[in-house]
């Protein structure tokens, strides 16, 4: 990041936070030419969070993918397409919220059914089916009871 006041490009991080809305993050950073410290405002997706597949390739998360996996649950489904993208905003200020730079791309398909169980009840098990693998037995009914669980938004 370049210093705006010498506008070397050599800045260590000293501090970083989500903003209010989930969908940046605020940085504290000190220019290690002339010492000063400066603020910068980054939107999540550009932090560069990076997904673990099962066969161990990483790739950098992507949102657009995220979006087609619900679109396509939701496929002749009554959810908008406003309430689909303030689901996937969701999604993704909570993986960026909790992890720091990798997630498994198990743990980002749980997040997904997680926000998209109060969502539409279809598409949450048209979604489940197809993303999450039924190791077990245990797998199976904790998705199930995740499905169950009462919804907080309207109908
Ligand atoms: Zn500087």
């Amino acid at each position: 990041m370049r210093c705006p006041f010498c506008q070397h490009d050599n800045d260590r991080v000293l501090d970083t936070r989500a903003s209010e809305d989930g969908f940046s993050v605020r940085r504290r950073r000190c220019c290690n030419n002339c010492r000063r410290r400066f603020t910068t405002y980054e939107r999540v997706e550009e932090i560069g969070i990076r997904v673990i597949k099962k066969d161990l390739v990483r790739e950098p998360l992507n949102r657009e993918k995220i979006r087609a996996g619900i679109e396509t649950a939701c496929w002749k489904r009554p959810p908008s397409r406003e309430r689909i993208d303030s689901v996937v905003e969701g999604i993704v200020a909570e993986i960026h919220g909790q992890f720091e730079d990798e997630v498994t791309s198990k743990q980002v398909g749980e997040i997904v059914m997680k926000h998209l169980a109060p969502l539409d009840e279809v598409a949450f098990v048209r979604f489940a089916s197809v993303y999450h693998e039924f190791d077990n037995l245990n797998d199976f009914v904790k998705v199930l009871s995740l499905r169950q669980r009462p919804s907080d938004v309207g109908p």
